[in-house]
């Protein structure tokens, strides 16, 4: 059971989160349980980070910190003996954060490695309140820190796990406890390198850190408990008729992830979907809402489209030229540049006559990939054949469901419905596996956009 920010964000739903978990083992389930960090605490970690590393630190953050955390241990369990452990081990932290912000202070620099220490810290803080609000509740229950147990390469900011020394880890480390009947409660979002050096496996990843979990241990189940009804077939808070998909298969929830549906981290899917692990995403605010199941069927009697998502503060980077035609290498070129850059790619289109090939990065990304592919391109821009590398902030839109293909008219629909509204569409691309449409638009448009593609496809509907 992994529980996001907004449903460990106070001492009431922290709480909430302990009884939910001891309904469960009462039941007679093993739970292993993972915590983000209180929600917010992490983007401040991360400001007071870039904020130490141009000079700027002040230890009122820690105060912050303190303070909040302590007020909820004193709020999920009357037992002093019990607060006093868990707050010795937030003060533990927030020493060690207070540190790092310090040492990057004086220095006034900030290494991804750094960043990634200091990121790292809320969940830790969040981690010995939630195993407190459990024992409150007479379960056993221990904090576990993910870098005893989850083992990463070293790619700071967005580590990937390293399966069979995890899985020894895990074993050795939560198999115990679970035979005697403890609940252990490990940290989401970070994981150590083999060497013992912190990493986080990228913003949001605590979704990522329980399906990690959950495989390594050969969970039955594994639940992401959030702050809306499951995932529905648009974000809520755009599209406010947005409804809940009881059921979808792994390859459309890896598909919406990616396409922006930030209810999962976009990797979350693929360690559930190699042991065939369903996976439910719970609402911690609603608990008897069914939610969403994913699993290996889905559901195979919907058709068509599915569910609208966006991504946003995305760019897309064109480059063209009427001399492009017929010289090879210029494709390859390019994408050995956005390759060197580290920038993920998250569409691509080529038209057919060959004069323009453009690609969606994300805008962070998009300034130096410009300037590294002016550079190895020089040569085709000094000869005229590439005439301009553009850059252009846009939206990516996606029309999702694994029943697309095969189904005629969907792509008409798509372009009827942002006709009829007026968005200009920049680009198009469709998978092979006609899982989803994707299109880029201006970033302005894009919320009209998702609006009319839910309308035009009736996913208010339910079916
Ligand atoms: P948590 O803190 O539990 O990890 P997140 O904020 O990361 O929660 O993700 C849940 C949020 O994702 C929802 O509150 C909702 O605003 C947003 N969201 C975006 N797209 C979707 C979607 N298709 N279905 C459900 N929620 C979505
Ligand atoms: N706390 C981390 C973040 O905000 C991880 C998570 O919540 O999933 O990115
Ligand atoms: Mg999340």
């Amino acid at each position: 059971m992994k529980f996001g920010g907004t449903s460990v964000g106070s001492a009431e739903r922290i709480s909430q989160a302990a009884t939910l978990v001891t309904a469960a083992t009462a039941q007679g389930h093993q739970v292993v349980v993972v915590t983000s960090a209180m929600s917010k605490v992490t983007n401040a970690l991360i400001d007071a980070a870039h904020a130490a590393a141009t000079g700027e630190w002040s230890a009122s953050i820690r105060q912050q910190m303190l303070e909040r955390h302590r007020a909820v241990a004193e709020a999920v369990t009357p037992d002093e003996a019990r607060r006093g452990t868990a707050m010795a081990e937030v003060e533990r932290r927030l020493d060690r954060f207070e540190k790092l912000c310090v040492g990057v202070s004086m220095v006034h620099e900030l290494t991804p490695r750094i960043l990634d220490a200091i990121s790292g810290t809320g969940e830790m803080l969040a981690a010995p309140l939630l195993a407190a609000a459990i024992a409150a509740r007479g379960a056993l229950s221990a904090p576990v820190d993910a870098t005893e147990v989850i083992v990463t390469t070293d790619q700071f900011g967005g580590a990937e796990p390293l399966i069979e020394q995890t899985r020894a880890k895990m074993a050795a480390r939560l198999r115990p406890m679970l035979d005697r009947g403890e609940i252990p409660v490990v940290t989401g979002f970070v994981g150590a390198t083999a060497d013992g050096v912190l990493t986080t496996l990228g913003r949001g990843g605590s979704d990522y850190s329980a399906s990690i979990v959950g495989a390594a241990l050969d969970a039955d189940e594994i639940w992401i408990w959030t702050d809306v009804d499951g995932v529905m077939t648009a974000n809520p808070s755009e599209v406010p008729e947005a409804r809940t998909l009881a059921q979808i298969s792994y390859s459309e929830a890896s598909e919406l992830a990616y396409y922006g549906a930030k209810v999962l981290h976009y990797k979350t899917i693929l360690p559930a979907f190699r042991q065939r692990i369903p996976v439910r995403i719970l609402n911690s605010f609603n608990p008897s809402h069914p939610g969403t199941r994913v699993s290996i069927e889905g559901d195979s009697s919907a058709l068509g489209v599915k569910a609208v998502t966006s991504i946003r503060r995305v760019s897309l980077i064109a480059i063209s030229g009427t001399g492009m035609q017929g010289i090879p290498g210029i494709v390859a070129k390019a994408f050995d540049v956005v390759a060197e850059q580290q920038a993920n790619v998250l569409m691509i289109s080529q038209a057919s006559s060959e004069n323009n090939i453009c690609f969606v990065i994300s805008s962070l990304d998009a300034p130096k990939v410009v300037r590294a592919l002016g550079a190895a391109l020089e040569m085709e821009l000094a000869r005229g054949h590439i005439e301009e590398i553009a850059e252009e902030p846009v939206a990516i839109i996606a029309a999702i469901g694994d029943r697309m293909r095969g189904t005629p008219g969907i792509a008409a629909t798509v372009f009827g419905a942002l006709g009829t509204e007026g968005i200009n569409v920049i680009a198009i691309s469709q998978g092979s596996s006609e899982r989803n449409i994707s299109l880029a638009v201006a970033d302005g448009d894009a919320a009209r956009a998702v609006s009319s593609l839910h309308r035009a496809f009736q996913l208010e509907r339910v079916r």
